[in-house]
C-alpha cells in the first residue's frame, strides 16, 4: 500500500498548500469550490495565496516546528513550486501524506536526472552531456557542437540559471558566469513550436490529460497558450502518450506539465522532451475557463483520493500572461468582450512577475 492509497478526503477536510503564490491561490480556490479547506505555507508574508484561506503559516522551509503544527492542521500536503527542499519534504511526510510523493521531487529537481530518467523510458530529448567544470564544458562542446545551452542542474525557471553558447563565445567565461558546478549541455533545438501537455493520474493509476498547447515565450517567459496547438492529432497523439507514460513511471498521483519541443524530421514532425514540471502549470492556466474541469481542480480531485474528471474544452483558447508592466492594462482588459481575467493580488509589477492571465475562448470553432 502507498501513501497515496490511503488518501480519502471528505467535503470540509484540509489541503495543506506549499507556496504561497498564484498557483496556490489557484489551488485553494478550487479546492473551495469544492467544499475543502486549504491551509497554506510560504516564507513570504506577501503570498498571493494567503489572501484566499483561512489558515496560513508564515514560516521557512527549514522551521522544523512550523512544519510540525502545519501539518498536524492539515489532512494531505502538496507543493505548488517543484524546489521543496528535500528535508522539508521529510518532515511532512513523516506526518501527513505528502502528494505527489516526495520522491519524485529528487528527479524533477535536478535537469540530469529527470532527462535519464525521460531517457530510460525510450522517450526522446536533445543530446545532452553533464557538465561539472570548464573542462568537461569543452569535453561535452565537442560531443554535442555549437549552438548548445548551458542549464545549471538544479533551480533554474523561466530561462534564469541558462545560456546559449555559440560559435566563437569563450566557454570558459560563460562557465564562469553561470557560477555552478553542475549543469547540462544541451544541444540547441531549432523547434518549429513549442508545446505542453498537462495531464493529471489519480492513485488508481487513471490518467487524464489535456489537449495540447501551444506555448509562445518572450525573453524566456511564457507569454501565450493556444489551444489546441496546430499539430496533427497523430502528433498530438503522441505527445499525450509521452505525459501518460511519464505519470505512470513516476507513479504520480496529481497535475503534471511535460513541456515539449515539435522539430522536423524526415518522416515528418517528432516531440522532443524538454522538461517536466510536478506541478500545475502556467500552460495550463487556460483551463479555468476553457474547459469543464481546470488542472486545479483536477489536482484536488487527485491527491484527495476522488475521481478525475473527463476535461472537455469549450472550444478554441487563447491565454494571455499579465507580466511586470502588462498588469497596468487590467481595466482595458476588462472591456474585452469574451475575456475572463484573472489577477493575482501581488504588489508591485516587476519586469519578469507574473501578475495575471486573460483567457479569451472561442467556442464557435471546436477542433
Ligand atoms: P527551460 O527552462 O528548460 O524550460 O527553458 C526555457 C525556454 O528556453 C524554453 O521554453 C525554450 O524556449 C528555450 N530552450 C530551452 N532549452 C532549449 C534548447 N535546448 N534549444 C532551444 N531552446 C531552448
Amino acid at each position: 500500500m502507498t501513501v497515496s492509497d490511503k488518501v480519502k478526503l471528505k467535503p470540509g477536510d484540509t489541503i495543506g498548500i506549499l507556496g504561497g503564490g498564484q498557483l496556490g491561490r489557484m489551488l485553494a480556490m478550487a479546492a473551495a469550490r469544492l467544499g475543502l479547506k486549504c491551509q497554506v505555507f510560504s516564507p513570504d508574508p506577501d503570498s498571493p495565496a494567503f489572501d484566499v484561506v483561512l489558515n496560513a503559516t508564515c514560516a521557512e522551509y527549514a522551521d522544523v516546528e512550523a512544519l510540525e503544527l502545519f501539518a498536524n492542521d492539515v489532512d494531505v500536503i502538496t507543493y505548488e513550486f517543484e524546489n521543496v527542499p528535500a528535508a522539508t519534504a521529510m518532515v511532512l511526510a513523516a506526518r501527513r501524506p505528502v502528494l505527489p510523493a516526495q520522491k519524485i521531487l529528487e528527479t524533477t529537481q535536478d535537469r540530469l536526472i529527470e532527462k535519464n530518467f525521460v531517457k530510460r523510458l525510450g522517450i526522446d530529448t536533445a543530446d545532452y552531456a553533464d557538465v561539472s567544470s570548464a573542462e568537461t564544458l569543452q569535453s561535452a562542446i565537442a560531443r554535442i557542437g555549437l549552438p548548445a545551452v548551458i542549464k545549471t542542474r538544479r533551480f533554474g525557471y523561466d530561462g534564469k540559471g541558462q545560456a546559449i553558447i555559440r560559435e566563437g563565445d569563450d566557454p570558459v567565461r560563460i562557465w564562469e558566469e553561470l557560477g555552478t558546478k553542475s549543469a547540462i549541455l544541451e544541444a540547441f533545438v531549432s523547434f518549429e513550436r513549442e508545446i505542453s501537455v498537462i495531464a493529471a493520474r489519480s492513485a488508481d493509476g487513471h490518467v487524464e490529460c489535456y489537449d495540447v498547447t501551444e506555448n509562445e515565450h518572450r525573453d524566456h517567459i511564457l507569454k501565450f497558450s493556444r489551444v489546441p496547438a496546430a499539430i496533427s492529432d497523430e502528433l498530438a497523439a503522441q505527445a499525450r502518450a509521452v505525459a501518460e507514460k511519464i505519470a505512470h513511471a513516476l507513479d504520480y498521483v496529481g497535475v503534471l506539465a511535460v513541456e515539449l519541443f515539435v522539430v522536423a524530421g524526415n518522416g515528418g514532425p517528432h516531440v522532443l522532451v524538454n522538461e517536466v514540471a510536478p506541478r500545475v502549470h502556467n500552460s495550463g492556466h487556460w483551463t479555468l475557463d476553457g474547459a469543464s474541469v481546470s488542472q486545479f481542480e483536477q489536482h484536488i480531485r487527485a491527491i484527495a483520493g476522488w475521481p478525475l474528471g473527463k476535461p472537455i474544452r469549450h472550444g478554441q483558447v487563447t491565454m494571455t500572461n499579465l507580466i511586470g508592466d502588462d498588469i497596468l492594462d487590467y481595466e482595458q482588459w476588462l472591456t474585452v468582450p469574451g475575456a475572463t481575467v484573472h489577477l493575482y493580488g501581488k504588489g508591485t509589477p516587476r519586469p519578469g512577475r507574473k501578475m495575471g492571465h486573460v483567457t479569451e475562448v472561442a467556442p464557435a470553432s471546436k477542433k
